[in-house]
């Protein structure tokens, strides 16, 4: 494969277009709706100026990719990493429009990020990039224009200063401006932990359809911040036996199972599941290749390509990473027989307990986490359902069946509005 072939296969804009092309071809769309689903409505480029604690003055990259509004506000992530790109912020953004389409809530999609390495900056240093993002990009979001929330690298306190940022500039509180904030500031109660639930939730469903216990079902989870450690613990609660998991400096593995609640106490001294005494050192990539029922990505983006996608041996994959299966590795795991929950159905327990946020901060009014999770459970099974029955139907699988459910909704929406007349 040439250096530019393996570009295209690990850019995440080059894998959603390549399922979108694929889904809007059964479909059988026209040529100018394809291309305007195709193409993101706005994409916002700022350089943020920052005076770093040595005194010297940065300059950082950031990004907003609106891609559709056909539905609703925009809504998606806000990460920050050395390796943003604009090109990834365009794919990200098109699959939060089709993540929102597939549980049917009525957001369109965005992602934002800026250029910078989270590790080598201050509390401080944060904040202020935080503060000037927000401030460039001020006239584009709001509650009814796009709601940001947090991705990798970003938590509740990067989306109090963007609220706090955001609500100083319009000179009222607007908690619906963003979400997963905090509790205390208009946060939703069992948003933390809503992206691993929703892959629970989605797995469960998978288990049922193959007649399988949670309790002879081993998982392996790649990524170990907010999905992965809610996603391992969840499951762990439910009887999962986790087997491995993984983070950035590396994995720790033990096929009988890992003690999970002083995992979690090790990381939370330690800040790595490295050096884990539960079980044995392993590869982050390595992981991904052990013998198991379920393997959940939830670290980053393309870690499962045509280079190693037959030599994965998991019989479930329960994408909680966004784009963490390049185009080409589809074929592979279709033939292999993998059945695969998608990014946009598996990890969108996220969006949708953000969407509930929304909702609770516009009516001032709050449910208990007990109502948050029965109705995301609610939204994610019938979304699992809606997906499995249009691939059964439709003959095509998971990833198509939910790329051509969600541009057939959002194609809907726009062909009312007549934004395509
Ligand atoms: P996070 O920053 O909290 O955690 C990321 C984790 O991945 C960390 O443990 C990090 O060490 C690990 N990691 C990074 N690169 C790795 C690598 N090469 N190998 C192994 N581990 C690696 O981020 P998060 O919020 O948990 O998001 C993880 C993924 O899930 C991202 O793809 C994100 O877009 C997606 N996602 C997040 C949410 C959410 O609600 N947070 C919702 C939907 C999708």
């Amino acid at each position: 494969m040439s250096n530019m072939e393996r570009d295209k296969e690990l850019s995440v804009y080059e894998s959603m277009a390549a399922r979108f092309d694929v889904a809007v071809k059964k479909l059988n769309l026209d040529e100018g709706l394809t291309k305007y689903l195709r193409t993101p409505n706005r994409e916002i480029v700022v350089h943020i100026p920052v005076v770093m604690d040595n005194g010297k003055l940065e300059v950082f990259d950031g990004f907003r990719v609106q891609h559709n509004i056909a539905r609703g506000p925009c809504k998606g992530g806000v990460r920050y990493a050395p390796n943003v790109t604009l090109d990834e912020m365009r794919g990200l953004a098109a699959e939060m429009t089709w993540k929102c389409a597939v549980v049917n809530i009525p957001f369109g999609g965005a992602k934002g990020g800026i250029v910078c390495d989270p590790q080598k900056l201050s509390a401080g240093e944060l904040e202020r990039i935080t503060r000037r993002y927000t401030a460039e990009i001020l006239d584009y979001i709001g509650p009814e224009r796009d709601v940001p929330a947090p991705d990798m690298n970003t938590n509740e306190q990067t989306m109090a200063w963007i609220m706090d940022t955001y609500s100083m500039h319009v000179r009222h509180t607007v908690t619906a401006s963003v979400t997963g904030k905090p509790l205390d500031l208009g946060g939703s109660h069992g948003r933390r932990e809503a992206t691993g639930r929703g892959c629970m939730i989605v797995t469960d469903q998978a288990l049922k359809r193959f007649g399988r216990q949670r309790e002879q079902t081993r998982v392996i989870v790649q990524g170990f911040g907010n999905v992965g450690s809610q996603a391992a613990r969840l499951m762990y609660e439910a009887g999962y036996k986790i087997i491995g998991v993984a983070d950035i400096n590396g994995g720790v593995f033990n096929p009988h199972g890992l003690d999970v609640p002083a995992l979690l106490e090790f990381v939370e001294q330690s800040k790595t599941v490295q050096g884990f005494p539960g079980g044995e050192r392993i590869g982050n990539m390595e992981i991904l290749e052990q013998d198991t029922e379920v393997l959940l990505p939830a670290a980053t983006e393309s870690v499962i390509t045509s280079a190693n996608a037959n030599r994965i041996k998991a019989r479930i994959l329960t994408e909680g990473a966004n784009s963490p299966t390049t185009a080409p590795a589809d074929d592979i795991l279709f033939e292999r027989g993998v059945f695969v929950i998608p990014d946009i159905l598996a990890n969108a327990g996220g969006v949708t307990v953000s969407y509930f946020e929304w909702v609770q901060d516009r009516q001032g009014y709050f449910w208990t986490e007990g109502m948050v999770n029965e109705r995301l459970h609610h939204i994610m099974v019938a979304a699992f359902n809606d997906v499995v029955r249009y691939g059964e139907k439709h003959g095509v699988n998971n990833r198509i069946a939910a790329y051509m459910l969600a541009i057939d909704r959002v194609a809907f929406t726009v062909k009312l509005r007549g934004i395509y007349a």
